[in-house]
């Protein structure tokens, strides 16, 4: 395993949830926080747990934060915070900061000011919810960019006893069929002769609209 070290600053339920994923797949993570009542609650659970305020240079340079690898910003209340962490850390010379955006524009703001990846966990969920919500076989929905996707959706019997060849997705649909899972289980080298069953998921990639058309197909 690459010995990449991570701090997140920031525990609520996102940056919590980020450092303890961290530590739990053995990497080293610092965990920050300006409440004393989270700090306590995350050095339960991780090692490395520090009180300090981002907002504040010396505060950061004094955990000698530019020698972690990544920076994951998890303040997502109170935007100039965000916003103000994420400018220090660039200004100190962190290498690879990821920052949690509430909005486009708190998002477009990080951007500008040198944040390498910004993520918007809420936004993402949500609209994830909603095409399981609008399609209840689309079973999981990620948006690749503005045009492509993956989902995993619910082969149906549009699909069953059929080959892959003979369903011949790609020229059809112009999307292309990653893995099958069967009985829980991904297989992610499906091959042209594999026959696929109803209750089988495919988990198929393409461009938004040919996408929608092959959801609409099993539908
Ligand atoms: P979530 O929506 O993921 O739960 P919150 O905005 O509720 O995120 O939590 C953000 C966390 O960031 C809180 O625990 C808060 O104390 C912490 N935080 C906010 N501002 C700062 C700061 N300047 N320095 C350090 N931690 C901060």
């Amino acid at each position: 395993m690459v010995n990449k070290q991570f701090a997140v600053i920031g525990l609520g339920r996102f940056g919590g949830s980020v450092a303890q994923k961290l530590h739990s797949m053995g990497y080293e993570v610092l965990a920050v926080d300006r409440d004393p009542g989270r700090v306590q609650d995350m050095a339960q659970v991780i090692p490395h747990v520090i009180e300090a305020d981002s907002t504040d240079e010396n505060a950061l340079k004094a955990i000698g934060i530019r020698n972690f690898d990544v920076v994951v910003v998890a303040i997502g209340e109170d935007i100039q915070a965000s916003i103000m962490t994420t400018l220090i850390l660039k200004e100190i010379g962190v290498n690879k900061i990821v920052v949690k955006a509430r909005n486009d524009l708190h998002g477009k703001v990080l951007e500008k000011i040198g944040a390498e990846r910004v993520v918007y966990p809420e936004r993402d969920m949500g609209v994830r919810v909603v095409h399981h919500l609008i399609s209840p076989n689309i079973l999981d929905y990620v948006e690749l960019s503005n045009d492509f996707s993956i989902i995993e959706v619910k082969a149906g019997e549009f699909f069953d006893g059929k080959t892959l060849q003979e369903l011949n997705i790609r020229q059809r649909f112009g999307c292309n069929v990653m893995a099958i899972k069967r009985n829980g289980k991904y297989d992610i080298t499906p091959s042209p002769n594999d026959v696929i069953y109803a209750s089988d998921n495919l988990v198929v990639i393409g461009h938004n609209n040919d996408l929608q058309k092959l959801e609409e197909a099993c539908a």
